[in-house]
């Protein structure tokens, strides 16, 4: 059989003479075999690394191709886009980018202009993403929660099936987040149209940086103190706040409130998360990378050295995003409150 099977093979002499040699005979199963277990352990690292990315930017085409117009009437736009970290990035990016980095799901939204009808740009090519991606893209949209038509438009999009909004900057966009006169409607809405909110929030202490602004876990706590049923994703760890959830009156107020990781590894060391395991906060934290500022590779090593076991990094890279995003969909959200 196998002299058969030779012969049918159209070999040159050089290469039937390679093939015969038995050093290369010996080696051939063993190659075989590193191939496998290469292939394998690719496979092992791929399903503990799954993860969903709860904090993406993505901008339409025309706001990268007219940024500078906007930048002259967009100041804090104008202040993240020419800044050296700043990156563009659209779903074309994004997609491939999940099938590398192994992301099961992202949570995408825009920028979060001051102008209502820029946000309706960003939210209208947030709803298109979504709908020709249902199975890799959750949707959040923008609005400037001060203006009028914030909350018409925050209907349209719930409507449309995005399930957030963010990630809203406080700063940027002129809200307090403290000051109830100026959120009410903001949560209300969300409150009735189910829809969670992101809220950039930044540590009151340490090293300054473009779009750090001055909201921090003091706020943010406000926020939810005012607002305690409406759900909450506080970017950048909330500033912080999560330390505070081991007073028993804050964890009560922030039994709605979530954090994410987004630019962890330009702001804590990576044991911060063996901190907040033990703090019994694990529960509460979403991976969110703040792609295309940083891609999932930095949040990976993070994640390897800070000291958590298998469970609750999967917990934080995937688990606890969801649980989120199933009790969003369930029907159970879309029924009325009780009254
Ligand atoms: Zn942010």
């Amino acid at each position: 059989m196998r002299g058969k099977k030779s012969e049918s093979r159209p070999t040159g002499g050089a290469v039937k003479r390679l093939i015969d040699n038995k050093w290369v005979k010996g080696l051939a199963p063993w190659v075989v075999h590193v191939f496998r277990a290469d292939k394998l352990m690719k496979n092992v690292y791929n399903t503990r690394m799954r993860s969903i990315d709860f904090h993406v930017h993505l901008y339409p085409p025309e706001v990268i191709r007219d940024a500078e117009k906007i930048s002259a009437r967009e100041p804090y736009f104008d202040l993240l886009v020419h800044n050296r970290a700043h990156r563009w990035a659209t779903v074309d990016d994004l997609l491939p980018r999940m099938e590398r980095d192994n992301v099961e799901r992202a949570v995408v939204g825009g920028f979060a202009f001051r102008d209502l009808g820029l946000c309706r740009l960003c939210n209208d090519y947030i709803i298109d993403c979504v709908k020709k991606h249902p199975d890799k893209l959750e949707g959040m949209c923008l609005v400037p929660p001060l203006a009028r038509g914030a909350g018409e438009e925050l209907l349209r999009c719930a409507e449309a099936g995005l399930v957030g909004v963010g990630e809203l900057f406080p700063e940027g966009q002129g809200v307090d987040l403290s000051d109830i006169s100026q959120t009410w409607r903001l949560a209300g809405v969300a409150h009735e149209a189910r829809l969670f909110l992101l809220w950039h929030t930044a540590e009151p202490v340490g090293h300054e940086y473009a779009g750090k602004g001055n909201v921090g876990p003091k706020e943010a706590a406000a926020f939810c103190m005012h607002h305690p049923e409406v759900r909450v994703v506080f970017a950048h760890f909330g500033g912080g706040l999560w330390l505070y959830e081991q007073m028993p009156e804050m964890r009560l107020y922030l039994s709605n409130a979530l954090y994410d990781l987004a630019a962890w590894p330009w702001l804590y060391e990576s044991r911060v998360l063996a901190v907040i395991e033990a703090a019994g906060a694990a529960g509460k934290f979403l991976m969110g990378t703040d792609y295309p500022l940083l891609g999932s590779a930095r949040y990976e090593k993070a994640l390897a050295e800070s000291g958590i076991g298998p469970e609750i990094a999967e917990q934080i890279n995937r688990g606890n995003a969801a649980a989120l995003l199933a009790s969003l969909k369930s029907p159970a959200n879309k029924e009325p409150p009780a009254p």
